[in-house]
């Protein structure tokens, strides 16, 4: 009996570690030692009770094994997956920031850019507009300097920065083109692509320490109007100077627009001398320069005599023609300093910078003779006209523009009166008779 329960145990044990066919072995060898010991209680059922307790129970234990071991790999192959979805995931994170940190750079240049066109924005000249791009710009280009080649006067002329200790860039001085600059000129006329050059292409030598430039060229109504250049620029950054150096031409444009609204608000359309109004602030300016400096200057009402008559026997096209002609000649004698002011109709103001009225009396009387002589030829016509003039002294006169403009007028209407083509300075007496 020992060995069936010996061989039972066996197959117990292969069945729960070996493999089937050892199962198999051993409870063929348990029913073939039972059947030889104990055959004769076969007879009865508790007998193949025990044979079928025997070999079934080793067989449901291996059965219960194969069970666990399928649920183990199971869930191994489970596992495994979901560690797969997680590597992928830590993946697509990975990417998700990788391209996040590009679109945060590339955020970071819209902006830069938005604040180069916000802080130029502001500027109405060129040397303007390249100071507010120097906060920003360096930013985008990494460059040791830059400049910008102003090619819209007659005279080239640069204006350059370079980067100081403390990284910020520091406007210098001298404006005028050096021999690399003027090379750079040459070329960017054969070419419309911003490119790199190096001391062979340009055939001169650049400044020390500097193995490469970069430029790129600044647009206005398809013209040439700049080049912007940067020192040792990166191959990769010459795009970003494109960019910038295109935003500049937007604002150049825009600068440009502002000075023709600005040149059409102030200046008379007919005769191209300032408006009263415009005239009259810089007046208000100029007296209180002169007031700080203890000067005087002299205030001239100019009117066209019996000009009505002109406009009424040759009509108003031949008039402009004479006040045209007129406003040019005065305009043309006058000192840069001079205000010259369309006041009225056919009457012009001007501001003599100082000078007394005793100064100015010679002046006028010029300009008057010079109008006189001066023959005007309008349309088929050739005509001659004369001019009266009232001049009133600051301060002596009058302290004000208002103050000044009355005087003189006084004495334009005296001048009138004694029969035109006079000058007349004001004194006392004119007052009292006016
Ligand atoms: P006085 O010597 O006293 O100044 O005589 P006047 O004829 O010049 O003076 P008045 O003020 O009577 O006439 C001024 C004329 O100037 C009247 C007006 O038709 C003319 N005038 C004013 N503005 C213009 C203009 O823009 N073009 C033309 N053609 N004529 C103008
Ligand atoms: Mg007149
Ligand atoms: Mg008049």
């Amino acid at each position: 009996m020992l060995l069936v329960i010996g061989c039972w145990a066996l197959a117990m044990i292969s069945a729960l570690s070996w493999e089937r066919r050892y199962t198999m072995a051993c409870v063929a060898a348990t029913l073939l030692c039972f059947l030889l010991i104990q055959g004769s209680s076969l007879a009865g059922w508790t007998g193949w009770v025990q044979v079928a307790a025997l070999g079934v129970t080793p067989w449901l234990l291996a059965a219960q094994r194969t069970r666990d071991a399928a649920q183990r790999d199971q869930l191994h192959a489970n596992e495994a997956k979901q560690l797969a979805q997680i590597g992928e995931a830590a993946r697509s994170l990975l990417s998700l920031q990788t391209s996040n940190q590009q679109m945060e750079a590339q955020i970071t240049d819209i902006s830069d850019l938005y604040h180069v066109t916000k802080a130029t924005v502001r500027t109405l000249h060129l040397p303007e507009l390249f100071k507010a791009s120097l906060d920003i710009a360096p930013r985008l280009i990494d460059a040791k300097t830059l400049r910008l080649i102003d090619l819209s006067e007659s005279t080239p002329h640069v204006l350059r920065a370079s980067r100081a200790g403390d990284g910020q860039m520091v406007v210098h001085d001298d404006r005028r083109l050096l021999e690399m600059e003027e090379a750079l000129v040459r070329l960017s006329a054969m070419t419309r692509e911003p490119t790199l050059v190096t001391s062979e292409t340009l055939a001169c030598a650049l400044p020390e320490g500097v193995s490469h430039v970069a430029w790129a060229p600044l647009w206005r109504k398809q013209q040439r109007a700049g080049l912007l250049v940067a020192d040792d620029l990166a191959a990769s950054q010459v795009k970003t100077l494109s960019i910038v150096a295109n935003q500049l031409s937007l604002q150049l444009s825009r600068i440009q627009l502002y000075q023709q609204v600005e040149a059409l608000a102030v200046t008379d359309a007919l005769t191209g001398v300032f408006v009263r109004r415009h005239f009259l602030e810089l007046a208000v300016e100029e007296l209180l320069r002169s007031k700080r400096h203890d000067l005087s200057c002299a205030l001239l009402m100019i009117d066209l005599d019996r000009f009505k008559e002109k406009n009424d026997t040759f009509g108003h096209l031949v008039g402009d023609v004479v006040l045209r002609d007129v406003a040019r000649l005065l305009t043309r004698n006058l000192r840069e300093v001079d205000l010259i002011g369309r006041y009225g109709g056919e009457e012009f103001i001007l501001l003599l910078i100082e000078l007394s009225a005793e100064q100015a009396m010679p002046i006028a009387d010029r300009l008057r003779q010079l109008v006189e002589v001066h023959p005007i030829r309008a349309y088929d016509e050739l005509l001659s006209q004369t001019i009266s003039v009232g001049v009133a002294e600051f301060p002596q006169d009058g302290e004000t523009v208002e103050a000044l403009i009355e005087r003189a007028d006084q004495a334009l209407y005296e001048a009138k009166r004694q029969g035109r083509d006079r000058v007349v300075r004001w004194t006392d007496a004119i007052e009292k008779r006016s």
